[in-house]
């Protein structure tokens, strides 16, 4: 049976963090053998909150490999930037003007931009049209299923009613998402606040050993716990976060210890290291045999939006044709 069709996407504003690799990458490595998967590097996202991006290109390169170094497989997935899809950018003027402005206007996360005084000068017409932009990258490829977290939801939901209107102007014509759920773990930062690149409190996937040691030496952990010999609160502690997930097989023993001083933060911390050192070590062989492979990034995009073009330009024929633009 031919596998199902699902689009995602991913904002190119810069190295990715463990919080991606929790929150997104292991997730999408997964969904490639269940579904027909197009991820893409969605460039023209990026730029709903900034003007200029500085090493655009080595940054959507870095983004790939790093994809690819977890397991996200080019022979499996159809790997493209949006930003080479002329077809997303047709949908999105089409699919605009069936979007009422109160739609938007009402979507969570653009209420939580524009909650200050002077918001309407600072935010951009491209961050309103952010669910327009998001339904036509799916829609282009008659996409199926999008993997969302809970909070993406509302995102999703406007997708569906996007399409839903159009469709009820000129038949079944695109398709209707529907959501692949995935519980989104949430990572923290180093400094206990949300895993964020705009925090810059993350661990980067790339990290070295030594720099990967100096961020868990800066994690934050319990503050009652000032000397070595003060019990502490694993509970309020962010290394421990990270143990709950990153070594669930001695868990028990690390909150026993940290609450009767029986381990150090220094060691608490290096157990955690060496755990995060040894997840990420295959990933940086595999990046850097990817690196070694000279034109390797630009053979996988090339041949990804190859495929890509393939299906979005059958999708907007048929947008076109039932609309009157083709002759
Ligand atoms: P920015 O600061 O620019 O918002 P970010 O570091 O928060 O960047 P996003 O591009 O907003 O990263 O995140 C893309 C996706 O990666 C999110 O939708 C989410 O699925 C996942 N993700 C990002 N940060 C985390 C995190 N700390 N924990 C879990 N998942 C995360
Ligand atoms: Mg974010």
């Amino acid at each position: 049976m031919a596998k199902k069709r699902l689009v995602s996407g991913m904002r190119t504003t810069g190295s990715l963090h463990l919080g991606h690799l929790e929150g997104t990458l292991k997730n999408w490595v997964s969904l490639q053998d269940t579904y027909d998967c197009f991820f893409f590097a969605a460039v023209w996202h990026a730029f709903t909150d900034r003007l200029k991006i500085d090493n655009l290109p080595a940054i959507i390169d870095e983004m790939v490999i790093d994809w690819l170094s977890v397991g996200i497989d080019p022979e499996k997935s159809v790997i493209f930037r949006q930003s080479s899809m002329h077809e997303h950018a047709e949908l999105c003027t089409i699919l605009s003007n069936c979007t009422p402005l109160g739609w938007l206007e009402r979507c969570p996360s653009f209420k939580d931009d524009v909650r200050d005084e002077d918001a309407k000068s600072r935010v951009s017409l491209g961050k309103l049209m952010y669910p327009v932009l998001m339904t036509s990258d799916i829609a282009a490829y008659d996409g199926e299923f999008v993997p969302v977290g809970k909070d993406q939801l509302p995102h999703l939901e406007l997708s569906r009613e996007i399409v839903r209107r159009f469709n009820g102007s000129y038949g079944d014509v695109l398709k209707e998402p529907d959501a692949v759920l995935s519980q989104v773990p949430l990572l923290l930062g180093i400094d206990k606040r949300k895993m964020s690149k705009s925090y810059n409190n993350g661990i980067e996937l790339r990290e070295t050993p030594d720099g990967l040691k100096a961020k868990v030496q800066q994690m934050i952990t319990d503050p009652q716990r000032v000397r070595r010999n003060d019990p502490g609160d694993p509970e309020v502690c962010c290394v421990y976060a990270y143990h709950k997930i990153y070594t669930p097989d001695r868990l028990e023993e690390i909150a026993q210890g940290c609450r009767t001083a029986g381990i150090g933060c220094r060691d608490c911390k290096l157990i955690l290291y060496e755990r995060l050192n040894n997840m990420l070590e295959p990933y940086r062989c595999r990046r850097a045999e990817i690196e070694s492979r000279k034109g390797y990034v630009k053979e996988v995009l090339d041949a990804g939006e190859k495929r890509a073009h393939a299906i979005a330009s059958e999708v907007l024929q048929r947008v076109r044709q039932v609309m009157g633009f083709s002759s």
